[in-house]
């Protein structure tokens, strides 16, 4: 994930900006969703295993951060009008398209859109925000068994990427669905989740996608070297399959025991893959930054990139997730936070636009869109990711120290200062709370060994 944001299902579709209102319009898209078989990202914790427990958990989260104040945020705009019938995405663009040749450095910037309707209309929607590259879920979220891609979906995929110019085959970044472990022990879920991962390869290579991204699996508590074994036997037998579509690990944020939040644990996969042609990397920043991989100063950044470079190796890279963070380095956490506003900053995103290593790669926004009214209803803002793009696209060939980088920077990153103090301050004290209930249970443990010890010589004497 999110991963893809924090877009919920039956929210309002990429190109049709909701109207702010209206619950029925709601209950209609979420039918739509459910007929279509495609619904809209949300923000999942890392662990593929869709157990209660962790849907518990994805709830908490989403009210604890409704909670949060919305101070880190960019302030809410009016929602967008709808589309009028019959006109096209392109005429109501929310910014234009930036030709690539008018960048400093060839650097492919869009965000993970709807497919809601359809894969075709992921064109459209990532033309509404003027995105030069995209990702698009390849069916439902939520089941197992799709429908296989309808005629008119390929037919109007081909058709529309080639209309609106985007090479498909380099800069769209499918995301594999959140329910496929492919670390998965149990036979028959290992199966199913396999049955799905293959299909969404195929789905790839019939829309003439080269680049497909996953989240690794999670061992679910067994051992590390077996989870990556299985992973790997998995994504072997798949590429045997198929023909074309390079497989693409996306590193994770390192909650409980998911595969993928040390560069390590990817080499190790890429290792064990016969074809290392169809194997590579998905770096998320968010991910990346709460396993603990430091991006925020040009120093931080490079020894990042020369880590991931030595470990992993530069010739993986495949792809960049864009995504600012909630939660401070090394937290774990995997929450999306909007372009400069979290934990990472502006400059974080100064080094990644200009690193000449990540130029001609997919590089795809998960940034949380859903604003509030100030009637308090919550609407998905897609100006927030046109705006983001250009902003992106702005910080290329920039002096960080020039007063224009200073203001942008104190724009974003003011807001919510007082909120990332009072988190940073919480996350402080939890370490130190744990470090001093680890001394303690050390001292009791020698406490209790050495009466053991008194007690054994008193009874030998
Ligand atoms: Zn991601
Ligand atoms: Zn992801």
């Amino acid at each position: 994930m999110p991963r893809p944001s924090l877009r919920k299902p039956g929210k309002a579709e990429g190109g049709e900006p909701a109207d702010g209102a209206a619950k029925a319009s709601v209950t209609k898209r979420k039918a739509n969703d459910e007929l279509d078989g495609i619904e809209e990202p949300e923000e999942i914790e890392e662990e593929s295993k869709p157990t209660k427990r962790r849907k518990t958990r994805v709830k908490a989260e989403e009210e604890e951060e409704e909670e949060e104040p919305a101070a880190d945020q960019p302030p809410a705009r009016k929602p967008q009008r709808k589309a009028g019938k019959g006109k096209s995405q392109d005429a109501m663009a929310l910014a234009p398209r930036t030709p690539i040749d008018a960048l400093k450095k060839l650097m492919y910037i869009g965000a993970h859109v709807s497919a809601a309707g359809g894969v075709q209309s992921s064109i459209p929607n990532a033309v509404h925000i003027g995105a030069n590259a995209f990702a698009l879920f390849l069916k439902s979220q939520r089941k197992w068994t799709n429908p296989p891609l309808a005629k008119d979906a390929l037919d109007g995929f081909r058709t529309l990427s080639h209309e609106h110019k985007y090479d498909v085959h380099k800069h769209c970044l499918p995301h594999g669905s959140y329910l496929i472990n492919l670390a998965q022990a149990d036979k028959t879920k290992a199966a199913q989740a396999y049955t799905s991962f293959l299909d969404d390869l195929e789905r790839c290579e019939s829309l003439g996608i080269k680049l497909y991204n996953f989240h690794p699996g999670s061992a679910n508590g067994g051992p590390r070297v077996e989870a990556i074994w299985r992973i790997a036997k998995k994504i072997n037998n798949a590429h045997k399959a198929t023909k074309t579509v390079v497989t693409v690990l996306e590193n994770m944020a390192g909650q409980g025991t998911v595969i993928g939040a040390t560069f390590e644990d990817l080499r190790d996969i890429i290792r064990l893959i016969k074809n290392k042609d169809r194997i590579g990397v998905c770096i998320d920043t968010c991910h990346a930054f709460a396993a603990g991989y430091d991006l925020r100063s040009p120093e931080a950044f490079q020894e990042t990139m020369k880590q991931f470079n030595k470990v992993v190796g530069a010739r993986y890279l495949k792809a960049l997730h864009l995504n600012d963070s909630k939660r401070p380095l090394g937290s774990q956490r995997d929450l999306h936070a909007n372009i400069g506003t979290g934990f990472l900053g502006l400059r974080a995103f100064h080094n990644v636009v200009n690193y000449d290593g990540f130029a001609g790669l997919p590089m795809i926004l998960e940034t949380p869109i859903d604003r509030k009214t100030p009637d308090g209803k919550t609407f998905e803002d897609k100006q927030v990711w046109a705006d983001e793009i250009k902003l992106l696209e702005r910080l290329i060939g920039m002096d960080p120290d020039s007063a224009e980088f200073a203001a942008l920077e104190a724009d974003l990153s003011a807001p919510g200062r007082a909120e990332r103090d009072r988190i940073q301050e919480e996350a402080v004290l939890k370490a130190h709370n744990a470090l001093a209930a680890e001394v303690k249970a050390k001292a009791a443990a020698d406490k209790k060994k050495a009466a053991k010890a008194r007690r054994r010589k008193k009874a030998s004497s």
